[in-house]
């Protein structure tokens, strides 16, 4: 962002008695927002941090937060300051997702500690509310490679946990996830088994089998008996993982209009290509050559492809796939088949418009998958 977007901010001058501490850091504070007039920062850096983290987003929500019959404004009541509040914690919430999911992670942490602190307001310390808030803050430190405080933030999480027990395998299973990744990047390969297979137990009780969040679960569990070498379980249960997420994206692209398009979607399609990718990469290395699994893997990233309409990339991924069936020794039609009408899917999307038609339509519509 722009230095010159920023809010004008002014020098404090304090009485004394009366000092105001950095919104990022809490060390004394020599600037203020100009707008809210009650946010304080240690300096520009961190005035331009706040912003752009979430400042921006929320300038206008303080302003009846703090003051006091200044202003001309009401003093709220404490029901309206805690609705307030609980605004304000949805809308940093959110926008910690966003950002997370764009891997954004150090502009993400201005909007998850002020979450975190008025999460702490409103619902009261060790409350189960403060579970989603540090499983954020060790998700924004992890992708920042600060294990220390991400192994701090799930430990508070966990001890929330261990005191409310009947939380939801939904809870459950985002813990385990975060701590098996704090394990595996610790180095600590049993103790990350340990945790994603927990991960599964309870991603599997709340979703289902077939779902992307136990498929993902699956996937880390493998990449973990990968990393010790356990090439015979990572086989099989990459195997698993393909069928359940072959049978989950044919549904996508057979029922286009429940497919979304937010950026949490987007974010995790890239997630999903990178697994699927490793996956492949495993099947050209392993010295059990298998077509069958090559050829679903690709078809999985081709349809992927297909849904973040990367044309060249589907077409080239089905290709892979195509290949593949046809040096199966048993061939399997239905997917051939199906790798084709794929294809075709893609072709026609591409297609130019035939003559006589109007040609400036064909460069800014495309058509839509949903006649297949
Ligand atoms: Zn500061
Ligand atoms: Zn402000």
């Amino acid at each position: 962002m722009e230095a010159q977007e920023l809010k004008e901010i002014f020098p404090l001058t304090f009485s004394k008695g009366n000092k105001k501490l950095c919104e990022l850091c809490q060390r004394p504070a020599h600037l203020q927002c100009n707008q809210c007039q009650v946010t304080y920062y240690c300096g520009v850096k961190h005035q331009q941090t706040d912003w752009v983290g979430i400042h921006q987003r929320i300038c206008q929500f303080l302003v009846p937060l703090h003051a006091k019959t200044a202003f001309g404004l009401q003093k709220l009541s404490q029901a309206e300051m805690k609705l307030k509040k609980q605004e304000l914690i949805e809308i940093c919430k959110c926008e910690v997702q966003i950002k997370l999911s764009e891997r954004k992670h150090l502009e993400a942490l201005p909007a998850a500690h002020l979450c975190l602190r008025y999460s702490k307001e409103v619902y009261g310390p060790n409350t189960m509310e403060l579970v989603p808030v540090y499983l954020l803050l060790a998700e924004a430190n992890m992708g920042l490679g600060n294990l220390s405080l991400v192994r701090e933030f799930l430990s508070q999480a966990e001890l929330v946990v261990s005191e409310n027990p009947d939380c939801g395998h939904g809870v459950h299973q985002q813990l385990c996830r975060n701590l098996g990744h704090l394990h595996a990047l610790s180095g600590h390969l049993d103790a990350a088994l340990h945790y994603f297979a927990n991960d599964v137990y309870h991603s599997s009780e709340e979703y289902g089998l077939d779902s992307t969040c136990t498929c993902t679960g699956l996937f880390l569990l493998a990449d973990v008996f990968d990393k010790q070498g356990n090439t015979a379980v990572v086989r099989s249960m990459y195997s698993e993982v393909a069928q359940v997420w072959h049978r989950l994206l044919q549904t996508q692209i057979q029922n286009p209009d429940t497919v979304s398009d937010s950026s949490y979607d987007k974010a995790q399609r890239v997630e999903q290509e990178k697994m699927l990718m490793s996956m492949l990469e495993f099947e050209r290395k392993d010295s059990r050559t298998n077509p069958a699994q090559t050829a679903v893997v690709a078809h999985c990233l081709a349809m992927l492809a297909f849904l973040g309409e990367d044309d060249q990339k589907a077409l080239g991924f089905g290709n892979t796939a195509l290949q593949a069936t046809a040096s199966q020794l048993i061939p399997n039609h239905g997917l051939a088949e199906s790798i084709h009408s794929l294809i075709q899917l893609v072709q026609h999307r591409q297609e130019v418009p035939p003559p006589g038609s109007d040609q400036s339509q064909g460069t800014s519509c495309t058509p839509s998958p949903t006649e297949q």
